[in-house]
């Protein structure tokens, strides 16, 4: 049970090794992302492969779709590991998987993972043996597999069945309670068929996804009771900007605190022309804010009001924020633990000095009618007054220092920006 203030433990789940990632197992909940690119476009898609994972995906998805997508997948994963990107690939596969797989035995090989849809791997008759062609060559090739339902390609034949079924009780549930039932029972199905046909249950990642919020938080709690497998969690089709991240963030929150959850993915539609790493970012953010991991140190910051008269102190915390992100490869090698570190930029002596006070470093930047001093305060102690032209600059140069002088210094043994270096 939770201590009343932080997450619950961890779910206890089947640890899966994934190249060089655990998911589950009581390992921390790791970050995953996917390309948007055409898989056939070799150098596009592992520019973006090798852009998610400098920005702290520690698995990348990528479309399998055509003979092209598959035959592509080797030469990707030979370009990421001549440029020292070792993150593992997953591949997407819908329809067609069976023949790909079959087709190109060096993309079954270089895929760390592969995802398959139990509502669409095959239909009707077909569905059984193509779903079985794709769980024994991922047995053949000792390659973990997620089974991914989704509630927007639900195993039809399955959800007529469970309607039927439950039309005749003489207490049926509502028809969300019976749907959600059967994205669950397609894939608790199609786990028990998959170890049945070979593949170890420590192979085996399971996800339901549905894009309402309660919905996911529903389907997860019961899933969860039922199995020990790892679980991939995130809510389908998010959405746009805050739409996506907020809807995201609620649900995933949700279960996370209650120790449900092995691997998350945000899934964020890029804003045009937007970098396709905003859904890592959110990830990273999203956990660190929970208290269950640590990347980069977090900024605190007051949103202004009439007491603020510029936009500096809005600058600053960018700035701020902005520097961190920029250091922090190069910190988690020369200076693990930097990650931890907590920062404040306020608008005014109001909540300025109390909330600088609690942070690691922060800064009291003066609001409208108070003297054009800002004091910095670390660990708690007032240290220095900051005037004139360059606080920005005196006030980074500080957190630089601190954190040379407060986390141990390493010489680097890891290629910066990997993520596997912690
Ligand atoms: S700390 Fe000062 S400037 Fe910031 S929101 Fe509070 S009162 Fe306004």
């Amino acid at each position: 049970m939770s201590n009343g203030f932080g997450p619950e433990p961890r779910r206890p789940t089947r640890a899966v090794r994934v190249g060089n990632v655990v998911l589950g197992g009581g390992a921390p909940v790791v970050v995953q992302s996917m390309t948007n690119t055409d898989t056939a476009d070799v150098k596009a898609t592992t520019q973006q492969v090798a852009e998610l994972w400098r920005a702290g995906s520690e698995l990348v998805r990528i479309t399998v779709n055509t003979r092209e997508a598959a035959a592509a997948v080797p030469k990707i994963a030979e370009r990421l590991a001549m440029i020292g990107a070792s993150v593992p690939l997953i591949g997407d596969f819908h329809y067609n998987g069976h023949q790909l797989l079959a087709a190109e035995p060096a993309c079954a090989e270089a895929l760390a993972k592969y995802r398959i849809n139990p509502g669409n791997v095959g239909f009707g008759k077909k569905r059984d043996s193509q779903f079985a062609s794709i769980v024994e060559l991922a047995a053949r090739h000792g390659k973990a597999v997620r089974i991914g339902a989704n509630w927007g390609s639900l195993d039809q034949a399955l959800a007529t069945r469970l309607m039927d079924e439950n039309a005749a009780l003489a207490e049926p549930w509502d028809a969300g309670r019976v749907l959600r039932e059967a994205l669950i029972r397609s894939a608790l199905d199609s786990a028990e068929q998959a170890v049945k046909i070979g593949l170890p249950a420590e192979s085996i990642v399971l996800s339901a996804k549905v894009s309402g919020v309660q919905e996911l938080i529903a389907v997860y709690r019961e899933l969860a009771t039922r199995i020990d497998f790892a679980l991939h969690l995130g809510l389908t089709e998010a959405g746009m900007g805050s739409k996506g991240i907020v809807a995201s963030s609620a649900a995933l929150a949700v279960l996370m605190h209650e120790g449900i959850g092995d691997t998350i993915r945000i899934s964020l539609t890029p804003e045009p022309g937007q970098s396709r790493t905003a859904e890592v970012i959110v990830a990273q953010e999203l956990l660190q804010t929970l208290g269950l991991r640590a990347f980069t140190p977090l900024v605190t910051a007051c949103p202004g009001c009439g007491r603020t008269t510029s936009e500096f102190f809005q600058q600053l915390a960018q700035r701020v924020q902005a520097h961190v992100r920029e250091r922090m490869p190069e910190w988690k090698i020369r200076h693990p633990g930097a990650e931890n570190l907590t920062l404040a930029v306020m608008g005014c002596v109001v909540n300025g000095p109390g909330e600088s006070r609690h942070a690691n470093i922060g800064i009291s930047l003066p609001g409208t009618g108070e003297a054009p001093a800002a004091p910095v305060f670390v660990d708690g102690e007032k240290t220095v007054t900051l005037r004139g032209d360059h606080i920005t600059e005196s006030f980074i140069a500080l957190i630089d220092n601190y954190v040379q002088s407060h986390y141990q210094s390493k010489e680097p043994g890891h290629a910066v920006g990997d993520p596997s270096a912690s």
